[in-house]
């Protein structure tokens, strides 16, 4: 009798671990879902803002990441939203892992906007707003870009019509590019498309100098 009870508080001792693992496994294949879920959303999140940056719709770059973690199913925790060039999210989503409460699980993302071929050395604004040039007018490609001051001295004294003089140039500081384009209609694109983008034309007999307004 007592041998007997004995074997069945083992049995129900074994049955209880079992029970105890699999909620434990289960436990954690819900909490890799979870991440899995969670890290989705934030991606989505940081790569539709980053792509507000690129190509503005008029809405603010926080909003868009927040409304694209609630698509994913998450809410938006912080959004580092304020670089022209880079977008740092973090979102949260509610999970039900194991036997306690539905807790949050976070994850984070960053998009990072890319500077268009040449772009090297141009303020990360001025290349945030040329990609965004670009995207609107196929074909479009930087010619010069940045400037040394010694490649300024060298473009005047060869070409005293087109560059300024050293010291004189935006393209020294990063906030010009010269463009080329691929038909005489890309270029009138460009020229029509600008101000959407931040940008400008500003010199007449230069139609390839292009600056942030
Ligand atoms: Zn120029």
């Amino acid at each position: 009798m007592g041998e007997r009870g004995g074997a069945t508080v083992l049995m129900a001792g074994v049955l209880g671990l079992a029970a105890l693992c699999a909620v434990l496994v289960s436990g954690g294949a819900a909490a890799a879902a979870a991440r899995a879920r969670a890290q989705a959303a934030a991606d989505a999140s940081a790569l539709a803002a980053a792509q507000e940056l690129v190509r503005p719709s008029g809405a603010s770059v926080e909003a868009v990441a927040a409304d694209y973690a609630g698509r994913n199913g998450a809410r938006l925790v912080w959004c580092r939203c304020d670089r022209p060039d880079e977008v740092v999210v973090r979102v949260e989503v509610e999970a039900a892992i194991g036997l306690g409460p539905s807790r949050a699980v976070a994850a984070e993302a960053r998009a990072v906007v890319r500077s268009p071929p040449g772009g090297q050395g141009l303020q990360p604004a001025f290349a945030a707003a040329l990609s965004c040039l670009f995207g609107r007018v196929p074909g479009l490609f930087i010619v010069s870009g940045f400037r040394t001051h010694q490649e300024q001295a060298r473009l005047h004294a060869s070409r005293p019509d087109l560059a300024a003089p050293p010291g004189r140039s935006k393209h020294e500081v990063g906030l010009a590019a010269d463009l080329g384009f691929p038909s005489p209609g890309a270029r009138a694109r460009a020229h029509a498309e600008a101000p959407a983008c931040g940008l400008a034309f500003p010199v007449a007999h230069e139609p390839w100098h292009i600056e942030p307004t």
